[in-house]
């Protein structure tokens, strides 16, 4: 009998076909998470396993960040279907135990055994009841659920249910680029992303001296926590001063925001094109600022092509907070350092913006050589999830 940590897909297992390609995926973010321990993965069509001598809530800890696992039971395999062998193994864990109340669940894979779930709970549990004096079957709140799945060459025992986050592995489904502010919603919008197996890039505008080194800081804090999620991140940072200076010189006040994310989204294509990224993804939720009316996304989104995928366009503020907090980067986000829109925010931005007169204005500037310059000298960090390493440590 070999003790194992165990893995359930969920929403997997519904990938007929490829379900294989997400498997292999799965397995190798498993070990890129693990890689300093002495850990092997097996896994078939239902179960994945890791045999490892470390320490189990070690290794739980961080597998339960991982995308595409449903649920981790700490559990044995015991290498036989042979049900007098079962039942004297289950009994031989269960007297390790001090408890009073237990319940048998089973699962039964291997169809040639001539029985029910139902009949091959019943008979474990009465073999259990008759051979450790003082217990009882409890259905509603038993102190040790016995959970047994039957499987063709095995059979697998656990006592305990973690759940996992559900979701795709991440990279499965290729990649995105992430407009990272050190805004609240951007970083919730990139966990959800990350969740539908999308490897994500990210990519921040900054304006330096109008935007601080904390401002930078910051945005690389919430990228590292988004690293957990997504095998280290590449950040994309964008020196976004000289198109924001003329923007703001040149161009009347009330469309300085709708200008400037026109120009963020056509950086952001040129960069998601470069780094063969399919989509971008921002923290953009309907209503939620004057350049979120619908009108202006509209005016914004059509200076680009490639798809922009808004996973909190219909999220209320409230449950974007609840899902910041949940994910530890809530607390970041708030810190109060400028980014590079809060300081150019205008009095009065325009609500519902025209395109004519975004063409109009654009004509103002030479956008396009600014552009070219922008993302000729752009900055690229690789930030890693699990190093202690950062000289913006101190800074949070
Ligand atoms: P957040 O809380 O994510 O900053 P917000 O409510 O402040 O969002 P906006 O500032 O209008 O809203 O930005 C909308 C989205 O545009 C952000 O969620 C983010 O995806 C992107 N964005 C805004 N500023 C930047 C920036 N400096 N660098 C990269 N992306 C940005
Ligand atoms: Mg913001």
């Amino acid at each position: 009998m070999e003790s194992v940590i165990i893995i359930k897909y969920g929403e997997l297992s519904t990938k007929k076909d490829n379900i294989n390609f997400f498997l292999k995926k799965l397995k190798e973010n498993i070990l890129f998470t693990l890689n300093d321990l002495d850990v092997k993965i097996t896994y078939d069509l239902g179960r994945m396993f890791i045999h490892t001598n470390e320490n189990f809530d070690e290794v739980i800890k961080r597998i339960k960040n991982i995308f595409g696992i449903h649920e981790i039971n700490i559990g044995y395999i015991i290498d036989s279907t042979d049900f007098d062998i079962i039942k004297e193994e289950i009994l031989k864990l269960l007297k390790e135990h001090e408890f009073t109340t237990f319940k048998v669940e089973s699962k039964r894979s291997n169809k040639s055994l001539n029985t029910t779930s139902v009949e091959l709970s019943k008979n474990l549990g009465a073999h259990i009841l008759k051979n450790i004096k003082g217990l009882k079957v409890e259905v509603k709140n038993p102190e040790v659920l016995v959970n047994v799945e039957y499987r063709i060459n095995n059979t697998l025992v656990y006592f305990e249910k973690i759940k996992g986050l559900g979701g795709y592995p991440v990279g499965t489904l290729g990649k995105g680029l992430l407009m990272l502010s050190g805004g609240i919603d951007s970083p919730v919008a990139g966990y959800l992303t990350i969740k539908r197996g999308v490897k994500i890039e990210a990519i921040y505008f900054e304006s330096p001296p109008h935007t601080s080194i904390e401002a930078k800081n910051k945005v690389k804090s919430l990228a590292k926590k988004l690293a957990i999620y997504n095998n280290d991140i590449v950040l994309h940072v964008i020196n976004f001063t000289e198109i924001q200076e003329s923007i703001y010189k040149n161009i009347p006040h009330d469309y300085l925001i709708t200008i400037m994310r026109r120009m963020m989204y056509r950086i952001s294509a040129i960069i998601a094109s470069k780094r063969n990224a399919k989509i971008l993804v921002n923290g953009e939720s309907i209503g939620q600022v004057a350049s979120q009316t619908l009108t202006s996304m509209n005016a914004i989104n059509e200076v680009v092509s490639i798809p922009v995928i808004r996973p909190l366009a219909c999220f209320d503020k409230l449950d974007i907070i609840d899902i910041a907090k949940k994910i530890d980067t809530y607390e970041t986000s708030i810190l109060p350092f400028e980014d590079c829109c809060t300081i150019f925010v205008p009095k009065h931005p325009v609500i519902n913006p025209q395109k004519e007169k975004c063409y109009e204005y654009e004509e103002l500037i030479p956008y396009k050589d600014l552009i070219y310059e922008a993302v000729k000298t752009h900055e690229i960090i690789t930030i890693k999830a699990h190093e202690e390493e950062n000289e913006f440590k101190d800074l949070l």
